[in-house]
């Protein structure tokens, strides 16, 4: 008996030992991921002066949304903290500078989600808010409902104190032009928009609380009152704190399809042993099966912060209490692992 214990206590100890030594890091008790849009993303096609802009722009973005985490505050804040710039900037197709549609206006959708209780609010279509993420947020708080459309959320809006943005606000040149070449050259939104620049943010809080959010003009040229995926829970947004928050961007027809948020954060509640980057990767690829490209960022109780895209760029970023922090637009850029070992 003595010397059977002998034997486990030996066969035991390399193995505790290298335990010892490689001891996965501590999860981290925060984290964080931003898109900015995926797409056909060419390097030769973008000076050094835009690059510098959207990657300020994004960081600007993240640096938001990681202060809230960093200082305590819920996964909602911070990817609402993250998403306003993005709404705000010029650069990124949602808010200013949405994409226009076929008849010329800016129409916006957005959605946001908690991981906490599965709360949704979601708006489409909206003409004159500043920033819809933050009607999408009031949709789920201060509504019986979870997705409102066109003048009716427009209204709800200005009963919930929304100011009335003139529309000009949302508009600029180089998209107006996108719409114009769209048109002259008779392309389809997908040839025209050699970038989509769709906004979201995904975040888990020191709470252990997720929330996700998207924010989007859509695609150059939509008509018939055309909704993607962004305003669609399930497809471009979705939280749920039994397994991740994620948020998506790409060929939005696609994404409604293939349920790809939903998808995701299912696949992770039964993962067995498979790695979360390969469930993300493998819903993607049903997308791509399909015809549709994009991408995905998502967010774990475990704090990984995750990115999965099949185009050639995704302006993105992430930031962990681990000490990750980085942007980055192209494939295979990205400095640091931000998924724990385990
Ligand atoms: N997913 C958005 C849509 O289809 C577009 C994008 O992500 O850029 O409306």
């Amino acid at each position: 008996m003595k010397n059977l214990i002998t034997l486990i206590a030996l066969a035991l100890m390399p193995t505790t030992a290298l335990a010892q030594d490689d001891a996965p890091p501590p999860a981290p008790k925060w984290s964080l991921a931003i898109h900015g849009g995926a797409g056909t993303l060419s390097r030769d096609a973008m000076t050094p002066e835009k690059r510098a802009e959207y990657e300020a722009a994004l960081q600007a973005a993240l640096d938001a949304g990681a202060k809230v985490l960093a200082d305590g505050g819920s996964a909602m804040d911070a990817i609402k903290a993250a998403i306003m710039p993005m709404e705000d900037s010029p650069l990124f197709n949602a808010g200013k500078g949405a994409v226009f549609t076929w008849e010329g206006t800016n129409e916006l959708d957005s959605s946001i989600m908690d991981g906490r209780d599965r709360s949704a609010g979601a708006v489409a279509g909206v003409k004159t808010v500043k920033n819809p993420i933050l009607l999408a947020d009031t949709v789920r708080t201060k509504s019986p409902h979870v997705m409102l459309m066109g003048t009716g959320a427009e209204q709800f809006a200005a009963e919930q104190g929304f100011a009335v943005t003139p529309p000009e606000y949302f508009a600029t040149e180089s998209r107006l032009r996108s719409l114009e070449r769209m048109k002259a050259e008779q392309l389809s939104a997908i040839d025209v928009d050699l970038k989509f620049g769709t906004v979201g943010a995904v975040a888990l809080d020191q709470n252990g609380n997720m929330a996700a959010g998207t924010s989007t003009g859509g695609m150059t040229g939509k008509r018939w009152g055309r909704i993607g995926d962004a305003p669609v829970i399930g497809a471009g947004t979705y939280a749920d704190n039994r397994a991740c928050a994620v948020s998506a961007t790409g060929w939005g027809e696609y994404f409604i399809r293939v349920g790809v948020a939903h998808e995701i954060c299912a696949r992770l509640r039964m993962r067995g042993i498979l790695g979360t980057q390969d469930i993300a990767d493998s819903v993607m690829a049903e997308v791509a099966e399909l015809g549709g490209d994009g991408g995905v960022i998502l967010v774990t109780p475990d704090g990984e912060a995750i990115f999965s895209f099949n185009t050639s760029g995704m302006y993105r970023g992430r930031a962990t209490s681990a000490g990750v922090n980085e942007v980055a637009i192209f494939g295979g850029e990205d400095q640091a692992s931000a998924t724990p070992e385990h």
